[in-house]
């Protein structure tokens, strides 16, 4: 019997190729200022929290107009039309999670016709960027909790359910799902992932057979 099977995936550098917050800071012009925070946050200086508020901070100032330019030039991941595809067809549903920002996932999941998603979200006052992120922050622990709500919410069980992401941020919600998958994963990713692949996430999609 064919199990409907939830997939949850991160969403930069997973679902879409880009980093959001680089796009957005190239617009902003503080595409510097923000490469050096990540390279800080890399070295261990810097917790995600941190690292986010740091970043975020750069965008002060921008006008909200870099939203829609932001989409414009995001670039969808190989294979990922053809995995929601698939998992529909069995009946399952598919969420996307996200350390990035709603402004730019709101209007991906409606193309990309997603069930669930969620990430942060940028205060905008009079249209402009504050700076600042509204309501909490995404992290590791709310990534492997938002895979556990949305499996309650469709009745989904833990057992079918697939965690794909290629960042230390996804390995939360990776153990949590039946199966976690790497996808062009850092080293650390590939190292504790049970499966990993590359270039094409259509390549996840023998997965669901193992589903219980
Ligand atoms: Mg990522």
């Amino acid at each position: 019997m064919t199990v409907s099977p939830l997939v949850v995936l991160d969403c930069d550098s997973t679902t879409i190729q880009d980093e959001v917050i680089e796009l957005i800071a190239e617009a902003a012009g503080s595409r510097e200022a923000v490469a050096e925070v990540t390279e800080r946050a890399m070295r261990g200086e810097l917790d995600f929290a941190e690292s986010l508020r740091e970043r975020v901070a750069t965008l002060a100032g921008t006008p909200e107009s870099v939203f829609a330019e932001t989409y414009a030039r995001v670039r969808l991941t190989p294979g990922i039309t053809e995995l929601i595809a698939e998992v529909h067809r069995r009946g399952g549903k598919v969420g996307v999670v996200s350390g990035g920002f709603h402004e730019v996932l709101d209007p991906l999941a409606k193309d990309l016709g997603l069930d669930f998603w969620r990430a942060n979200r940028l205060e905008v006052v009079d249209g402009v960027l504050t700076g600042r992120t509204v309501g909490p922050i995404i992290h590791a622990a709310a990534k492997a909790e938002a895979l556990q709500e949305w499996a309650n919410a469709s009745e989904i069980a833990l057992s079918a359910t697939v965690a794909i992401g290629d960042g230390a941020n996804d390995l939360d919600m990776m153990g949590v799902a039946a199966i976690g998958v790497s996808f062009n994963g850092k080293p650390v990713v590939v190292e504790r992932a049970d499966e990993a692949i590359t270039d094409d996430l259509a390549r996840a999609i023998p997965f669901l057979d193992r589903l219980g």
